[in-house]
């Protein structure tokens, strides 16, 4: 088996599904993935939703592992993937307003009102692709509506973590917001304040993640939700530099667009500490910087930069997304350096040449190692990017005459 291709998603949890009811119990397919297919989109991941119990879950497949037992969830392993196979719950006392205190096991029909959007709370069965639905999604699909499941302002209450998917939904399916849903979002905006910081993170990851991340960001500052997740001043306004980015844009170079396009109005709030809001990896904290600070260099030092800096510049993983961000800026002055970039990238060994010096070469020349040796190779390099030496011997050459100078 462990040579073959992994089944696609979709068959590993048909699979699953008909395995259940062999035993049976009803399993359907839950979801995300069912409101995808009502879509026609191809869903990235299948999410179970059965009658059996978690131990019924383990008896049917051995090596199914408990990840939330306690709110009936489990995985099941099924040709090369992994499912996440949940019983029929209902939730019940929310008192944080941050996550379920308690669940209990019960039907598909309960199980529907748990969830946060109609569009979210249809159910599947994989063997006839009959739809169950209780929540009147297919309407609202239909209808491209986003409306919350029962009443908007108990379900903001449960978990004020849905203001902020109710943004990223209706962005990524270009979602109109029905107005009662729109308007509880507004007042429970300032309580998202109170959700774990890993969460509100994950979940503007994941608007940003997609193209429409323009349109997310628009809804999150529509509806005030921007202070309680930035910890930052509320501020609402055009939002250019984070629609011009390339679609493949990463979350952090969107975070920087975003800070940018904040920063450029006319009352711009001090920007909070956005690493510690959304709980940034140093990676993305980095790479956020990194890209703002490239914004800031073209605007400020591009014109009187040498070929080597500029070359450097250009060479860095976040250049696209800065430019593009220029773009929106000056889109003159963006189209010149685009050019100018384009012939640096055409010259012998393109923008990040191997270098023509090292260490060891200085230390095989006689060179005492030391403190200045990182200097000394940075300025061979810039030698080397300017066009000032193009041989490995020219390149030494330079650099013991820098060191003995
Ligand atoms: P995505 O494609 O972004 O993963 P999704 O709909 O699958 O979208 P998930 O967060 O993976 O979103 O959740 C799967 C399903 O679980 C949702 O479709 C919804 O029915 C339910 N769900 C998830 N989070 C919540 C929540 N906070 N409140 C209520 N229901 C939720
Ligand atoms: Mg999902």
């Amino acid at each position: 088996m462990s040579d073959r291709q992994p089944l696609s998603p979709c068959d590993a949890a048909t699979r699953i599904a008909s395995t259940l009811k062999g035993a049976g119990f009803t399993a359907y397919f839950a979801g995300g993935c069912v409101r995808d297919r009502v879509i026609g989109l191809e869903p990235a991941d299948y999410d179970i939703a059965t009658d059996a119990t978690p131990e019924q879950i383990a008896a049917v497949f051995p090596s199914a592992r408990g990840v939330g037992e306690a709110f009936g969830v489990m995985l099941v392993r099924m040709g090369g993937r992994t499912v996440e196979v949940a019983t029929f719950r209902s939730e019940g006392g929310y008192t944080d307003g941050r996550r379920p205190t308690e669940v209990r096991f019960t039907n598909a029909h309960e199980d529907a009102q748990r969830r946060d959007f109609t569009i979210n709370g249809l159910f599947q069965d994989p063997s006839t692709g009959q739809l169950i639905d209780y929540v009147k999604g297919q309407e609202d699909i239909a209808a491209r509506m986003l409306r919350a499941i029962g009443d908007p302002d108990a379900r903001f209450r449960e978990d004020r973590l849905r203001t902020l998917r109710a943004a990223r939904f209706a962005a990524r399916f270009s979602l109109s917001v029905d107005p009662a849903t729109a308007d509880a979002a507004c007042r429970y905006a300032p309580d998202l304040a109170g959700v774990s910081r890993e969460r509100v993170g994950q979940e503007l990851r994941k608007m940003l993640a997609h193209p429409t991340r323009a349109a997310g960001l628009a809804l999150v500052e529509r509806w005030a939700l921007d202070a309680p997740s930035l910890s930052e001043r509320h501020s609402q306004g055009e939002l250019a530099r984070v629609a011009a980015l390339p679609h493949q844009a990463s979350f952090a170079e969107s975070l920087a667009a975003w800070r940018l396009d904040r920063a450029a109005r006319r009352d711009p709030p001090s920007p909070g500490n956005w690493t510690d809001a959304l709980v940034l990896s140093n990676r993305e904290a980095s790479d956020m910087h990194d890209t703002v600070g490239l914004v800031e260099w073209m605007r400020s030092s591009w014109s009187g930069a040498r070929k080597s800096a500029r070359k450097r510049k250009a060479a860095r993983a976040s250049f696209a997304a800065a430019l593009a961000i220029r773009g929106a800026e000056d889109a003159t002055h963006a189209s010149e350096i685009r050019t100018c970039v384009d012939a640096l990238a055409a010259e012998p060994g393109g923008l990040a040449p191997v270098p023509l010096v090292t260490g060891d070469d200085l230390i095989a020349a006689g060179l005492a190692p030391g403190p200045r040796f990182r200097e000394l190779l940075e300025r061979a390099y810039d030698r080397q990017l300017e066009g000032e030496v193009s041989s490995p011997q020219q390149a030494l050459a330079a650099a013991i005459l820098e060191f003995r100078g």
